[in-house]
């Protein structure tokens, strides 16, 4: 079997549901249900005859913004690669999604800008469009439904150790602290996991962990959509800093509901669409037409603000010492920065990473390193993604990777190209959709085409 990072991301990526899913365990608990936790309880219902999701919300079957998540609402983008996942593990997600109100966004609906360009068609993948928490709560019903997964309304307040494994979890219910048995646990408690305290308290290594700045503010405001008569789902201009050092860019999709979401972004002290009136008039005249008819509808709810300070991974697969039966997912592993939506699709193949190591039949008295050399492959992918593009910011500074220069004057042209080029906007797209590996861009042939589409441009203008 190729070892190859892209080899490795394009078994994780598989579109099919495994069919040899041993049983290997009693109970699994999975602490947290987000994203990331539903999607692990969902493979962990394969492999434990018990799967417990311990959550200290009570989102029920709610379709609204939650304390837990109070990133939901802001918007959320799926990209493709985690929708082929969710399918994956939820044979018709997608179709049951959209006959609750989630919103069809197929490649002819979506226009994408760059620095007022208008880009050229690229992947021809599907998208679907729904809040945040419209989307958690899809994901909450195809798991809960499973007959061996129950969930918990609880406070996970620390995991037990017993000799080299971890043997269950601490949780606090209605101000009363009780020990759920665990024969396997999986942190999914998002980008604050106290997981790192909880190891040191035992006597374990916690992991290093990595961080860049990204100083970005969101907001985001909702608009009714009805006769606007935009033939369009989803809206994105960004500007190159060089361009622009206030906005960093707009998004907009369709959502649940008959709504319009409208996000404004802006890095350290630039903070666009601080307020629905401000927004509106940035849509309204700093950006294609489009931009201004979807803002020039109804206001249902007021823009809601939020400030992210960083991408941060931690990094379990360096760890000496863990214990055995316990990893972790989602963004408690590593959160990168929003605006290239890569959170819920991560999450996606965190989970396909787990099924993978599981299916293996591993010797559940070790560590699961399996585990997190396979995730480390898909938080690369992403980190790259992410803090590659993020360097070229002006208020961000460092850590470089070696031969920075280098790289960015590659990813500089390929990236250039795809605004003008569609076969490498498709090849770009499908690296950024989490359909490809990064590495796939990293060719001879696609940077010579990148480097003559560019030339050619540059004459054009
Ligand atoms: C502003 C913003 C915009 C974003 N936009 C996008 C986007 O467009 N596309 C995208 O894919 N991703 C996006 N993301 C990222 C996305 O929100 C996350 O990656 C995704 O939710 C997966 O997170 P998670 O499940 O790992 O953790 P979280 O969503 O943070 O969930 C952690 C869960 O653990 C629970 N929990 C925590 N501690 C305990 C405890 N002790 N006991 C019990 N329960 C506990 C919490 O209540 C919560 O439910 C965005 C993030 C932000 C901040």
């Amino acid at each position: 079997m190729s070892t190859s990072p892209a080899a490795v991301f394009d078994r994780l990526s598989d579109p099919n549901p495994p069919t040899d899913t041993p049983v290997l365990f009693g109970t699994a608990i999975v602490i947290g249900s987000s994203v990331a936790g539903l999607l692990a309880a969902r493979v962990l219902a394969d492999h434990a005859e018990t799967v417990i999701v311990i959550e200290r919300d009570d989102p029920g079957t709610s379709s609204e913004p939650r304390a837990g998540a109070p990133q939901g609402n802001q918007i959320h983008v799926l990209l493709p690669g985690g929708l082929r996942q969710l399918e994956r593990w939820f044979p018709g997600f997608a179709e049951q999604a959209l006959a609750d109100g989630a919103r069809p966004a197929p490649a002819s609906i979506r226009h994408n800008y760059v620095d007022g360009v208008r880009k050229v068609s690229g992947s021809q993948a599907m998208m679907i469009t729904g809040s945040r928490p419209f989307q958690e709560a899809q994901m909450r019903r195809h798991t809960l439904a499973l007959p061996n997964v129950k969930a918990i309304i609880g406070r996970a307040t620390g995991v037990q150790f017993d000799g080299d494994a971890v043997t269950g979890v601490r949780v606090q219910t209605d101000g009363a602290e009780t020990v759920e048995r665990a024969d396997f646990v999986v942190d999914a408690m998002g980008r604050s996991s106290r997981l790192s305290e909880w190891l040191e308290q035992g006597g374990w290594q916690r992991p290093a962990i990595r961080r860049m700045t990204v100083d970005l503010n969101y907001a985001t405001a909702a608009f009714r959509r009805n006769g606007d008569g935009l033939d369009v789902n989803a809206l994105l201009a960004v500007r190159s800093p060089e361009l622009s050092a206030d906005v960093a860019g707009v998004a907009i999709s369709q959502i649940e509901r008959d709504r319009w979401l409208v996000m404004a972004g802006g890095y350290a002290q630039h903070r666009p669409g601080r307020t629905t009136e401000d927004l509106i008039t940035l849509c309204r005249t700093e950006f294609p037409p489009e931009f201004g008819q979807v803002v020039s509808n109804e206001v249902v709810e007021d823009v809601r603000t939020y400030r992210h300070a960083d991408s941060r991974r931690r990094d379990f697969h360096l760890l000496q010492r863990m214990p055995a039966r316990l990893v972790a997912v989602g963004d408690a592993v590593a959160s990168f920065n929003p605006i290239y939506g890569q959170g819920m699709s991560s999450a996606t193949l965190h989970a396909s990473c787990l099924s993978e190591f599981l299916r293996s039949r591993p010797d559940l008295s070790k560590p699961a390193r399996g585990f997190f050399e396979l995730q480390k492959v898909v938080v690369d992918a992403a980190w790259s993604i992410s803090t590659g593009a993020d360097l070229a910011l002006p208020h961000v500074d460092g850590p470089y990777p070696r031969f920075y220069k280098v790289l960015q004057w590659i990813n500089g042209q390929i990236t250039a190209a795809s605004v003008h080029d569609s076969d490498i906007c498709r090849r770009f797209d499908e690296v950024t959709f989490m359909l490809k590996h990064p590495s796939t861009l990293a060719s001879p042939a696609v940077l010579l085409r990148s480097i003559l589409v560019n030339l050619r441009a540059k004459k054009k203008a």
